[in-house]
């Protein structure tokens, strides 16, 4: 699985669609202070299913609808999608046959978010899972944000623990546990 493209269209400061294309080999992005980098990042995490508005810098999840500026008009609504190309098949069970996934998260203003995969609705869960168990997702440890290295240093053996199963591929499994469990 590979991710290929993120698209935003009024998350944050990206009011206007933008698609980031991620080629083959390394990405940087560079910019001015304030230009919107860390908002990409978090746009990359919320579609992966992040649910915690703080760590989106914010005080309640609409703040990742664009607000508004000078001259243009807060909107109501945000959508971030992620396409992946998953041609090597190495997609979960569920979404192997596909050779493109496309997820997709779209938050309506006071109505909170909705999710699809390949165009089809589906729960929050779903989105968590497919991440879990391709050994990624919004709360991944690939995703190191400012202050992380400290954090993971004086983690606790059980926060550690969760970075080395993660590694091992297993965080999945502790995924679909939980959601069996709750059933
Ligand atoms: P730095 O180099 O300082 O880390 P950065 O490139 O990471 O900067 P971000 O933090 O991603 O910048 O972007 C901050 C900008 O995004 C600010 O100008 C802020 O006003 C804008 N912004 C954040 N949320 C919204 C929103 N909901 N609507 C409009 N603009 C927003
Ligand atoms: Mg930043």
């Amino acid at each position: 699985m590979k991710l290929t493209r993120l698209r935003l269209i009024g998350f944050k400061s990206f009011v206007e669609p933008t698609d980031f294309l991620i080629e083959p080999g390394l990405t940087g992005v560079v910019g001015p202070n304030g230009c919107g980098k860390s908002n990409l990042v978090e746009a990359l995490r919320w579609v992966m299913g992040e649910n915690s508005y703080k760590s989106m810098r914010a005080t309640d999840m609409d703040q990742v609808i664009f607000a508004g500026s000078g001259h243009r008009p807060a909107r109501n609504n945000a959508e971030v999608s992620m396409a992946i190309d998953n041609a090597d098949h190495t997609a979960p069970a569920a979404y192997n046959e596909f050779e493109q996934l496309e997820v997709a998260r779209r938050i309506e203003r006071e109505q909170g978010s909705t999710y699809r995969i390949n165009g089809r609705e589906v729960r929050a869960r779903d989105v968590q899972i497919l991440f879990a168990d391709a050994s990624t997702g919004a709360r991944s440890p690939a995703l190191v944000h400012q202050g992380r290295i400290g954090e993971i240093i004086q983690a606790k053996p059980e926060q550690r623990r969760r970075v080395l199963e993660e590694a091992a591929g297993i965080s999945g499994l502790h995924a679909r546990r939980h959601e069996a469990e709750l059933r």
